[in-house]
């Protein structure tokens, strides 16, 4: 079969990848002039690489470790956990202990509704309340009002103070080293505009071109999805689907430092943002801080549309013992990236049955990406398994 994959983040390499390997052509077109999507890395002034997109790996998530280990890729400990975070509010420290409990509490006691409601429930000192709603603030980029309480089975909800880990050289050799396995079978700086479909095949369109195929993959996130014409439309209960899809708020500031500190990580629970340093590989500590900021509240009490500055100020206060070149800063915004509008998904919406008929195709048009990933959404593990898993519906249905 001939399958045009519409977008180059990790889903559509995974599902061009995957096609490749079945005996099938690929054509991936990509708006952006790079591969990676939400998997972007560069390097600071000193040159420590990080992140202004997806960054932590933990254990568990098979499909993004078995990828890297195919594309040669070694995963680094950073000597650090995604999980554990010191929480610190204007009054100091907040204890470790009491906030597991509270995290328990709330695990055996969640059954509907919302996260903030759940919260509210249970009876915790206020202190430690504030502490968990900033962590899960924090981690699905959303106010916790607007958060069910199922996401608390994700691995963005754990507490369990595992290792992280990176990729070598950045995240984004993912997306680099398989498009160059897909050499000439990628087009840069193409947006697609229409996918016209039947049960023939499909034609997808962008400015002076198009590719006529078998079937196609959408990967664009679902903020998106309505810069292209479908012709016809999409039946309404997918474009409903896709509609609904709730997207998470976030931004990121990575700074060098004058010193190598030990691993570390830091919650503030006042401004809604963590900061961690880390080790490259497990011994060697790296000079950099790193920051993450989550919903659209946070974001506007750090005034992060006018820049780093009063993030700075506010990383400064937290974490008083780091000295941040401050000039060298570099702010990572999502919700003004024309591709993505936004961090990630908050879960597919409604029910298992909603999930389905997320990722179910329309005709020859398949769809990939987190937002499609079920229980993996918002991570680079979901998008992976979303790609190889919409080559897999097109591939069973040639046989
Ligand atoms: C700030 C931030 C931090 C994150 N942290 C983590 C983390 O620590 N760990 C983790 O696992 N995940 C993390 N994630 C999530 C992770 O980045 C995503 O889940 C994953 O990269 C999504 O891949 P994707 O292929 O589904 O989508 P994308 O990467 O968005 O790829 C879709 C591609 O489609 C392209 N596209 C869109 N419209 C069109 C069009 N009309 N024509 C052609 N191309 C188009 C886009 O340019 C893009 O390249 C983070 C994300 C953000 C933003």
């Amino acid at each position: 079969m001939q399958v045009t994959v519409v977008g180059a983040g990790l889903a559509g390499l995974a599902a061009a990848r995957a096609l490749e390997a079945a005996g099938h052509t690929v054509l991936v077109v990509e708006a952006r002039d790079r591969v990676g999507g939400r998997v972007w890395s560069q390097q600071l002034d000193g040159g420590v690489w990080f992140e202004r997109g997806a960054e932590f790996i933990e254990d568990g998530q098979t499909a993004v470790q078995r990828l890297a280990g195919e594309l040669g890729i070694r995963l680094l400990p950073t000597g650090m956990s995604y999980s554990d975070r010191e929480p610190r509010d204007s009054a100091g420290t907040v204890a470790r202990s009491d906030v597991l409990a509270g995290v328990e509490a709330l695990r055996t006691s969640a059954r509907t509704g919302t996260v903030a409601e759940a919260l509210e429930r249970i009876a915790l000192p206020g202190r430690v309340r504030r502490a968990i709603a900033a962590r899960l603030r924090v981690s699905f980029a959303q106010d916790p009002a607007r958060l069910g309480v199922e996401v608390l089975g994700h691995d963005a909800a754990s507490f369990s103070g595992r290792e992280a880990y990176r990729c070598e050289g950045g995240n984004q050799q993912l997306a680099l080293r398989a498009a160059a396995e897909l050499s000439g079978k990628i087009l840069l700086r193409h947006a697609v505009e229409s996918i016209a479909w039947s049960g023939d095949g499909v034609s997808v369109r962008w400015r002076g071109g198009e590719a006529a195929s078998d079937a196609c993959v959408v990967t664009t996130p679902a903020t998106v999805w309505r810069r292209i014409d479908f012709e016809p439309d999409l039946p309404a209960w997918k474009a409903d689907l896709l509609d609904r899809i709730e997207y998470s708020h976030a931004a990121k500031i990575a700074a060098p430092l004058g010193s190598r500190p030990d691993p570390s990580g830091v919650l503030s629970v006042d401004h809604a943002f963590w900061t961690w340093t880390a080790t490259r590989g497990g011994h060697l500590a790296e000079s950099a801080v790193h920051a993450f900021a989550g919903s659209s509240d946070a974001l506007r009490g750090l005034e992060v549309a006018d820049g780093p500055s009063r993030w700075l100020t506010a990383l400064r206060i937290l974490r008083p013992e780091l000295e941040v070149d401050h000039r060298s800063a570099v702010l990572s915004t999502w919700d003004d990236d024309p591709w993505a509008l936004g961090a990630y998904s908050t879960g597919s919406p409604g029910d298992s049955a909603d999930a389905a008929a997320v990722r179910a195709p329309v005709g020859p048009i398949h769809f990939a990406g987190e937002h499609t990933a079920g229980d993996w959404f918002a991570l680079m593990e979901g998008a992976i398994r979303s790609g190889q898993r919409a080559a897999d519906d097109i591939q069973s249905g040639t046989e």
